[in-house]
């Protein structure tokens, strides 16, 4: 799981805190410890890890008490708002140009993902309505350049090239020229790698970046690095300008240096991020969800998200501030695992819904019939009791009815009556949510 080890290592910390009555400079002395050895382990940048904590235990230690939120909840609350400080604040656009097409040039080493990534964000684009082409810059490989032909074909983007005997500043100076005359949208122009910094790359960048005065320089740098990406966009954007970063290879075990690291480090932002080597593995950095991912949320609102591209809006939306405000009821439930199962693939929204991250592949097929037996009790429940899930937490009549005409055991039921309080209280804690519902214990 993506940033397992940071998830655990700060789990330790407010593990600690439970049972205590407010937060002091002696008790978070020992989970602040826990933070930054987490940090620390994740292959963050020294420097930013002395000033998040600096900044954490300052605001720890000043709270006030909040009724009803516990120590914690409290420290938990701090360090989200602090990582998402930490990786930019807000989401940071890309840029298009106002007048003629908007030119994205991607720069960085050889084998961090720069040729898939110029054809993913021509995906990425195509989805937004943007027209793209692609330029093959990299004339030192031949089999780049088929590559991203290859590629390009899947995308169904046309691929500009010329060769490996034209200079790569003539090359994206010709494909621009192309694309003008096309109207097309978006020009995003590859161009080589090397194995590392050297100044021929950092001459032809530059040179590369005169000839098309493009809207967007991004950086194109591999997750598994760590705070190595953070230097590397530091002397990319010190030596040829850049605008911001892509953070590569975020699905495999990366320890979450980089995506902590870049925008301290460096001042620029990650726009965008890979998580797949598919075309559609590509998509916008959300430090939120970033944090909410880091502090072990599952990702409720990816998950979301993706619900959307088969729910209606409206019941996307719905469903979305129901879960924020930990009010969602058995309607919610009902819609939210249908909208898994049309998914098809559970297999990749598993791991979004909050409890389920510590699912294994090979309980995924248990996990479907699951949600067969969790449809079957809800549809037996009467609407008053869909919406008001509270009523058969307090009677055991009601939960006997349900499972006898589900043909469930009343435990079953029980357990699924559980598991929405367990979702709703999970949520509110996780989400900073500070009013609302508690566990009604299950009458016997
Ligand atoms: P380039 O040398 O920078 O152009 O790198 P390539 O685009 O050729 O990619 C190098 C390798 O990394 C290829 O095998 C890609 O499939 C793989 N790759 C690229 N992006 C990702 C990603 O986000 N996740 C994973 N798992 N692999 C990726």
């Amino acid at each position: 799981e993506m940033f397992g080890q940071l998830t655990t290592g700060l789990e330790a910390a407010w593990s600690k805190l439970r049972g205590q009555e407010v937060l002091t400079k002696e008790n978070i002395a020992e989970p602040m410890r826990d933070i930054r050895r987490a940090l620390l382990e994740a292959d963050v940048s020294l420097p930013v890890v002395r000033r998040f904590v600096q900044s954490v235990s300052d605001q720890a230690v000043g709270v006030g008490l909040i009724r009803g939120v516990k120590p914690d909840q409290q420290l938990v609350k701090i360090v989200k708002d602090e990582l998402v400080k930490l990786m930019g604040g807000e989401v940071s656009e890309l840029v298009f140009s106002k007048s003629g097409p908007t030119v994205i040039l991607l720069a960085g080493l050889q084998g961090v993902g720069k040729t898939t990534v110029s054809a993913k964000l021509a995906f990425y684009l195509k989805k937004l309505g943007k027209s793209c082409m692609l330029v093959a810059g990299d004339v030192y490989r031949p089999a780049a350049i088929d590559q991203l032909v290859i590629l390009g074909k899947q995308v169904d983007v046309p691929v500009y090239t010329a060769g490996t005997d034209v200079n790569p500043s003539d090359i994206a100076k010709q494909g621009l020229a192309e694309a003008k005359k096309k109207n097309i949208d978006v020009v995003i122009v590859d161009t080589a790698g090397r194995l590392q910094i050297d100044k021929g790359m950092m001459d032809e960048l530059k040179e590369v970046k005169r000839a098309v005065n493009p809207t967007e320089v991004l950086l194109v740098v591999d997750a598994m690095t760590g705070q190595e990406a953070a230097a590397l966009v530091t002397t990319f954007n010190l030596e040829i300008g850049i605008t911001g970063a892509i953070l590569t290879k975020l699905d495999g075990d990366s320890r979450g240096g980089a995506a902590l690291s870049v925008k301290e480090v460096s001042g620029k932002p990650i726009k965008l991020v890979g998580r797949g080597e598919r075309m559609e593995d590509l998509e916008p950095f959300y430090p939120d969800r970033m944090a909410g991912r880091i502090l072990g949320m599952g990702d409720v609102l990816s998950f979301v998200e993706k619900a959307q591209e088969v729910m209606q809006q409206e019941d996307a939306e719905n469903l979305q501030k129901k879960i924020m405000s930990a009010k969602f009821d058995f309607n919610d439930f009902l819609k939210q695992t249908r909208a898994v199962a049309q998914m098809g693939s559970v297999s990749r929204v598993i791991g979004m819904i909050p409890g389920m991250s510590k699912v294994t592949p090979a309980q995924i097929r248990e996990a479907e019939k699951s949600l067969k037996i969790m449809e079957a009790m809800i549809e037996a429940m009467t609407p008053e009791e869909r919406e008001k899930p509270e009523l058969l937490a307090e009677s055991p009549t009601r939960r006997k009815r349900v499972a006898q005409e589900s043909g469930k055991t009343e435990q079953q039921v029980s357990q699924l009556v559980a598991q929405l309080f367990q979702m709703r209280v999970r949520m509110k804690n996780l989400m900073g949510a500070m009013e609302g519902g508690s566990i009604p214990a299950l009458e016997n």
